[in-house]
């Protein structure tokens, strides 16, 4: 109860796997201030937005009861740390949505905890409003995500390289089961932790499903979501295995940014100096953190290990293809048309490649295109004549305008836009960020005023941007 307002929230992975839950206090926050409330997913989730706008406060920065830190494992750019976990988080709970489903409540800036190492427990505003923009961006083009329900700023100094103003991000998740969860649970050798682990996911996700069957439901999730991320030019940054979920939603939103000229190669973030991460080679580090997952659930799978790891090697085979299907099928899609595009779609890339073309825009003005005007897409390209026969072959297949304009967007997050509104924020001034919001929620069709959000960075900007992890 807060205020004379009782929340129902539940515990069920403190109850499912205790070792793994360690009970702690958010930090008391002095001053909390709304900077943004998301009220279709409060009223979602059952919450009252006029209260959590007052009374509600305390109850958005975790000063109402005691949540938990999540116990977690992970590989980060390869190397395994045994112990990670909620350093700056808490799970308040669980809560039942307006379907019956049960989401996690989750707080990230909110203090340190046993898990902060060296790290003081807080976030900065910039970083909060960008996982929100950037995630509720991704809700509205489709894919599935984590979502973000609010950013309060606490009045306190986070000390980066300069002084910057504090706030707690309030998130909302499927569950908060990493693969990084379970590499935790098989670490401590306690094979009864890792079947209630395993167990309670099945509960959350996939109920009645096998061990095996849930490990196949995973990889069909990831590849699927990895598909949706590459089908918008989503580079999601820092794919450690503790940043992939088990229910396919996108998690932690860090140094993600949207790829601008289409290159597989291209990777912002400033830590992945060998482009572990780049948006290329994202449905092979999926596979590779699958097969993390694969090794921290065998010994659920089978007594007899030769046969588990069999049975796993079956189920991970399977992800290649899965992906390969998702991608090949969103792509025709995007280009409306039906038949086989395989080849259509190389050559097409070779094109956007070489003539450094802006992956959203083209898809957006194909469609117009596609609806008889040609022009604003050919004008992309240096190569008139590729690009010419490279539409005449398009058009043969008869492209739908309608339905690529539902699939192609054409406000996406773009990073100079996404910087510029997290600057004025951070400075006090949200309104450059609430357009923002506003225009990347309804993604799908062109609106009037909104040009310069559908707009590519100017040439500087690309060429230089970089983005930052754990800020
Ligand atoms: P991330 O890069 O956000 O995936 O975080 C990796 C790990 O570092 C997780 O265990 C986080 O909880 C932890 N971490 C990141 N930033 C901080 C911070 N400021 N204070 C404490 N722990 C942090
Ligand atoms: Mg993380
Ligand atoms: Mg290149």
């Amino acid at each position: 109860t807060v205020g004379g307002v009782s929340i129902s929230l539940s515990s069920e992975f403190a109850t499912a796997v205790p070792e793994m839950a360690v009970p702690w206090e958010a930090a008391e926050v002095a001053e909390p201030r709304l900077l943004v409330l998301n009220e279709p997913l409060a009223e979602e989730l059952g919450l009252d937005p006029a209260w959590l706008r007052s009374g509600g406060l305390r109850f958005l920065v975790g000063n109402h009861a005691p949540g938990v830190a999540q116990a977690y494992a992970g590989h980060q750019f390869g190397g395994y740390s045994p112990r990670l976990g909620d350093g700056r988080a808490l799970l308040l709970g669980e809560l039942t949505d307006a379907e019956g489903r049960l989401r996690d409540l989750h707080l990230k800036g909110s203090g340190r905890t046993p898990f902060a190492r060296g790290g003081d427990g807080l976030a900065a505003v910039g970083p909060m409003l960008r996982e929100y923009v950037v995630s509720e961006a991704m809700h509205a083009l489709g894919i599935p995500t984590t979502r973000s329900l609010a950013v309060v700023s606490t009045g306190a100094t986070v000390h980066r390289e300069e002084p910057l103003a504090g706030a707690v991000l309030a998130r909302v998740a499927a569950s908060h089961l990493r693969v990084g969860s379970f590499q935790y649970a098989r670490n401590t050798g306690d094979v009864d932790l890792l079947r209630r682990l395993a167990d309670h996911a099945i509960a959350r996700h996939h109920p009645g499903s096998t061990h095996l069957g849930l490990f196949e439901e995973v990889v069909a999730a990831q590849a699927s979501l990895v598909a949706r991320w590459m089908l918008v030019g989503f580079i999601h940054g820092v794919m450690n295995t503790d940043n992939m979920t088990i229910s396919g939603e996108t998690i932690d939103y860090g140094p993600c940014a949207f790829m601008e000229a289409y290159d597989p190669a291209t990777k912002y973030s400033s830590i992945d100096h060998r482009g572990r991460y780049a948006y290329g080679n994202q449905p092979i580090v999926a596979e590779w953190n699958l097969a993390r997952l694969a090794e921290a659930l065998l010994p659920l799978f089978s007594d007899d290990e030769e046969k588990a790891v069999a049975l796993a090697m079956e189920a991970l085979g399977t992800f290649q293809e899965r992906f390969e299907q998702a991608w090949i099928d969103g792509l025709r899609a995007k280009l409306g048309v039906s038949g086989d595009v395989k080849p259509l779609v190389k050559d097409l890339f070779t094109l956007m490649h070489d003539n450094h073309v802006d992956f959203t825009s083209f898809f957006h003005l194909l469609g117009k295109a596609a609806a008889g005007d040609p022009e604003p897409a050919r004008s992309l390209f240096l190569d008139l004549a590729g690009i010419d026969a490279w539409l005449a072959r398009w058009r043969e297949q008869n492209p739908d305008a309608d339905a690529m304009s539902r699939v192609n967007p054409v406000y996406i997050p773009r990073n100079h836009l996404v910087e510029e509104a997290l600057r004025a924020g951070s400075d006090g001034d949200l309104g450059p960020f609430e357009r923002l919001v506003d225009a990347v929620t309804s993604p799908y069709g062109e609106r009037a005023g909104l040009e310069h959000y559908a707009a590519p960075a100017p040439q500087d900007f690309s060429a230089t941007y970089q983005t930052f992890c754990g800020t």
